[in-house]
């Protein structure tokens, strides 16, 4: 429920609906705007009978809300959501996440890790703990990954993104990463997201295989709720009854998310299409589309990849399209820059 106030209402009568919300053994969430206040309420479990706000004064309106989700919703935040990593502002700057998809070893990722440093790249991805469909497939090298990925941390200062998929790893984890990964088949472990939303780290939900949009954002509410708001979005395609791609690209979730949410959405063209000569497109279709980051696959050989080689670009490929992004998000910009201040109207 949100109690949306009057523009002229008081903080006396701010002070006694969040008196009155607390009495129904609820939580008032103050939303502060340049407009109004609003209140926003949880802690329900479902409909909630308002009859005791009616009589207060300063109440504009009471919207009851029918969403899976409320903190994640723009109804409840409306300024866009900033995570900090080092020096990258997600939300406001465009961050290139790259790495391979998971460590394999001491040369291999220190190879892709100097190459990223060089050109200016600020946030590394490989797994070390790897969720793989077959058992019999390369599980990541465990806790020697994360021993590597301190190490080239240290080298390149670089920051580190890296899947946890298991609590009893998560203390492990935060010694290296500075965001926590949750992978797509980990999007409704619902433990496993309490657990992320206990710490202080910005944590990046891959939109589960075969989730809604509903279902992926409800997901990041559990994280909200225990009080971790650094939550990133990453969109990695979804299962449908397309084959000829690994999973489908949904890029028009992108805009949707920005329309219904406060965080920041990033891409994986890697995961969403499965196919190394599509990663190119789709990473810049990603930037059109108003992405606030790519992930993507990188690996010295991606022919000898232990994991996801298909969909890895080589450190050439990957290097060209480093600067493509980098002068088309530049593009962007400017665009958007031109529309706010309506040049593009009036140029005829
Ligand atoms: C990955 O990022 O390597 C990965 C396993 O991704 P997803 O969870 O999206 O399949
Ligand atoms: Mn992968």
């Amino acid at each position: 429920m949100l109690v949306v106030m009057h523009q002229w209402a008081t903080e006396e009568h701010i002070h006694r609906v969040k008196e009155v919300i607390e009495s129904m053994g609820l939580k008032p969430v103050v939303i502060p705007g340049s407009e109004r206040t609003a209140i926003g309420v949880i802690g329900n479990q479902g409909w909630i009978d308002d009859t005791p706000l009616m009589q207060l004064e300063g109440i504009r309106e009471i919207i009851h809300v029918t969403k899976p989700y409320k903190l994640v919703s723009r109804d409840f935040h409306p300024s866009d959501t900033l995570v900090r990593v080092g020096e990258v502002c997600i939300g406001r700057d465009f961050v290139v996440i790259a790495g391979p998809c998971a460590v394999e070893d001491r040369d291999q990722i220190w190879t892709v890790a100097s190459t990223l440093n060089d050109l200016g790249v600020k946030v590394l991805r490989a797994g070390a703990f790897k969720p793989r469909t077959s058992p019999h497939s390369f599980q990541g090298l465990g806790r020697e990954g994360l021993r590597l990925l301190k190490e080239v941390k240290g080298a390149f200062g670089l920051k580190v993104i890296t899947e946890v998929m298991n609590p009893g790893h998560l203390e492990e984890i935060l010694d290296v990463a500075d965001i926590l990964q949750i992978g797509a088949r980990n999007m409704q472990n619902f433990e496993l997201l309490k657990e992320v939303g206990r710490v202080t780290r910005p944590v990046l939900l891959k939109r589960g295989l075969a989730a809604t949009l509903d279902e992926w954002l409800a997901s990041a509410e559990y994280i909200l709720l225990e009080g971790n708001s650094e939550v990133i979005l990453c969109e990695r395609g979804i299962r449908t009854f397309e084959k000829a791609t690994r999973n489908t690209a949904d890029l028009s979730v992108i805009p949707l998310v920005k329309e219904l949410s406060h965080l920041p959405v990033v891409f994986d063209p890697s995961h969403a299409t499965g196919r190394r000569g599509l990663v190119r497109p789709m990473a810049l279709a990603a930037v059109v589309a108003g992405a606030d980051g790519v992930m993507i696959e990188v690996h010295p050989e991606p022919e000898r990849a232990l994991s996801d080689g298909q969909q890895s670009l080589n450190l050439e490929e990957f290097r060209s399209l480093y600067r493509e992004i980098t002068a088309l998000v530049e593009f962007v910009h400017a665009l958007d820059l031109k529309r706010d201040q309506g040049i593009l109207q009036t140029e005829g």
